[in-house]
């Protein structure tokens, strides 16, 4: 329940002391690692599946850590729980943005293999219309396997991302503007002042999708070199409105251990990678994370 009511500290507790009653119990330690992933203690989240693995015999630990890759599919068909750990490991790390060791973890127990094509073969899938957790999948183990040396992706990967772009998009349901700096923007505003501004729109995409909100003109201000200023004196931290909060997680490097502490609570990775501070101020939802209730 305490999990469920965003009480973390609290929930930890229990989970602890569960822990300490009932050490082998499988069901225990996998709720124990989906709780550490939802709070984004992945190391801790990554422990618990070690202690999965301590339930089985011996010589089956011993075969699932140093068998080769050929006889791993046979082992893990005999023992599920053991594919079981392999695919919430995968899960783990690449939730944690550790894509390398999920690559290698993959090969190494032959979920992917050497010279397949998953991402054409991912490709095909969502073209052909397939159903969506089967393209779910098919992408997943895109992810997974190694792109080929002359992938055009990979290579567009080692470039540098492209400078933003000043863009004024319409259809029939609204105009999209993303102005180049503040003057343009707070002339658009001052145009059409029921404009919508979006930053990260991890807010305003649920508006959109569930709501089905539209805006006559949205303004994309996520891009403005104003709203992404960064600095730090001895007295005092500015940041950016635009920036995300894995940007701002980057540059504060642990300087305000607070924020430090509960950028890993607030919603995934993903979502952090697009939230702003902004963003969080201007929907000022009472279930927001406490990281902006201070300055409401
Ligand atoms: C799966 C999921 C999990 C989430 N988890 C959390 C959580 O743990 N804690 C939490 O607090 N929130 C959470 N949220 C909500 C959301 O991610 C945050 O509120 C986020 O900070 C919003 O930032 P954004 O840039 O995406 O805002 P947007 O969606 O771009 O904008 C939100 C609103 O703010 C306005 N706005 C944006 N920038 C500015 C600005 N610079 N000046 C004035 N107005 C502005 C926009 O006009 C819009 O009305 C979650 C959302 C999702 C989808």
């Amino acid at each position: 329940m305490a999990e469920f009511m965003g009480e973390f500290d609290e929930a930890r507790t229990f989970y602890d002391r569960a822990a300490a009653l009932a050490p082998d119990d499988a069901e225990l330690i996998y709720r124990t690692a989906s709780f550490a992933v939802r709070v984004g203690e992945y190391d801790r989240a990554l422990a618990q599946l070690d202690r999965l693995l301590a339930l089985h015999p011996s010589h089956v630990r011993w075969l699932f850590q140093w068998a080769p890759t050929y006889m791993q599919p046979a082992l893990m068909r005999d023992h599920p729980s053991l594919e079981h750990i392999v695919q919430i490991k995968l899960d783990i790390l690449t939730e944690k943005g550790d894509l390398a060791q999920a690559r290698q973890l993959a090969r190494s127990y032959a979920i992917v293999k050497p010279g397949e094509n998953y991402c054409g073969e991912a490709q095909a899938k969502s073209r052909a219309g397939a159903e969506r957790e089967e393209t779910f999948k098919a992408f997943r183990l895109a992810t997974l396997g190694q792109p080929e040396a002359d992938d055009p992706f990979l290579a567009r990967l080692a470039e540098p991302a492209p400078a933003p772009a000043v863009t004024t998009t319409s259809n029939t349901q609204g105009r999209y503007v993303r102005p180049a700096d503040l003057a343009e923007a707070l002339e658009l505003l001052a145009a059409e002042p029921d404009a919508q501004l979006v930053a990260g729109s991890t807010d305003w995409g649920v508006e959109l999708n569930i709501r089905h909100a539209r805006a006559a003109l949205t303004v994309g201000i996520d891009r403005i070199p104003e709203l992404r200023e960064f600095s730090v004196t001895c007295d005092r931290i500015d940041i950016g409105a635009a920036l995300s909060l894995s940007e701002i997680e980057a540059r504060l490097a642990g300087r305000v251990p607070l924020l430090a502490e509960m950028f890993p609570q607030f919603a995934s990775r993903l979502i952090r990678n697009g939230a702003t501070l902004g963003g969080n101020l201007g929907t000022a939802s009472p279930i927001g994370s406490r990281i902006t209730s201070d300055a409401r």
